[in-house]
Formats: C-alpha cells, structure tokens, sequence
C-alpha cells in the first residue's frame, strides 16, 4: 500500500500529544471534509507560528513581543518570580488569577538519567535576574515528581546565597498543563499555601 498524503497527516497528526492513531484520522478526515479554505488557514498557522512567536528574552515564556506582556508590565509585582518547568504552567497559573508577580521558565527539570543537567536549564539566567533586580521571593511551582524535588532542591541550594525568601506551592500545578484539566481552586489554595523551604 503506497502512502498518500492523508496517510502522512494522519501519521504527523498522531505526533500530538494526546492524539493516537484513530483521532489523528478522525482530524484528517474532518479538516478534508471541511472547506479547503480551513485547511489553508491552519497551514498558515502553523507554517508562521515559529516567526511569531519567540522565547522572552527574560523569562523564557512564549511570546511575539520581547520582553513579554507579563514582563513588561509595572503593574505587575517585580519583586517576586514564580519559576515553573515549562511555558504552558505560566498560562494555567496565569487562568487561576491568583499570582500578581512574574515567571522563569526552567525548560525543562534536572533529570540525570535522561542527560538533563542544570546545565541545560535557565537556571543562570534565574540567578542573574535574582543578584540584578530587586527580588525578594522566589516561588518553585514544580511538580512533587522525582525530578521536580530534585529541581527544587538544587535551586533552594544555589538560591542560599541570596538574601530572600524561596518558597514552594503546597501542592504541585495541575497535570498535564492543560487548562481543561486547571483546577483553579487547588491552585490558588497552593499558592496562598506555600511553603517556606
Ligand atoms: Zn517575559
């Protein structure tokens, strides 16, 4: 059987997350179902979506204007940086309107036996915005896995060295970073809960 093109959409499709075999095709289908016109739009999209969208040069989130409209905005309490693995966390504690301050996103969390070292991660450039700006608190929001203790147990040792406060959510964000899957309520409860470690 020789591969078409809905064969090779269904294959790219199916590299999503969340999306087996049999979802990828039902898309598939759909988007040929649909007016072609869809299919140009989300071609664009996608084809455009790494020129739009940069990593902010100071915290590290998704953004297509540098620094991001989180950074950049004085209304924002300066003073503390919530540092979260990835750039999605930033959107679902951004959802639960509970925290006023600013985000580091790590890229990743320290995982030896995957070749993740702290190395790989933005912690320098954590430790820069620490010792230039005015910082008092530092917020680790990773999750209790394995990895995200490991994290939060290197940055609390290289942090010692500054005079400020490095707490930790009471419990973790929620999996799998999705907004359907935020629950805003144990969210805000963990960062009004954090703890002082
Ligand atoms: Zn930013």
């Amino acid at each position: 059987m020789s591969i078409n093109a809905l064969d090779r959409l269904v294959s790219l499709l199916s590299k999503l997350p969340g999306v087996g075999k049999k979802s990828a095709g039902r898309m598939a289908y759909h988007i040929l179902d649909a007016d072609p016109s869809y299919a140009g739009m989300l071609a664009e999209e996608l084809a455009g979506l790494h020129q739009a969208i940069h990593r902010c040069s100071v915290c590290g989130s998704f953004t297509e204007s540098d620094p991001c409209p989180i950074c950049a905005d004085s209304s924002r309490d300066h003073s503390i940086i919530c540092v979260v693995e990835r750039a999605q966390d930033v959107r679902v504690i951004e959802e639960s309107k509970e925290f006023r301050g600013l985000f580091h996103v790590l890229g990743g969390l320290i995982a030896p036996l995957e070749g993740i070292s702290p190395g790989n991660l933005t912690i320098g450039q954590l430790m820069n915005r620490v010792r230039k700006d005015s910082v008092r608190e530092v917020i680790l929001a990773m999750n209790p896995t394995i990895e995200g203790d490991t994290t939060a147990l290197y940055l609390q040792k290289v942090l010692k060295e500054f005079n400020i406060e490095v707490t930790r959510l009471a419990s973790g964000l929620p999996v799998g970073g999705d907004l359907e899957y935020a629950d805003r309520l144990t969210l805000s409860r963990s960062f009004r809960g954090r703890i002082k470690v």
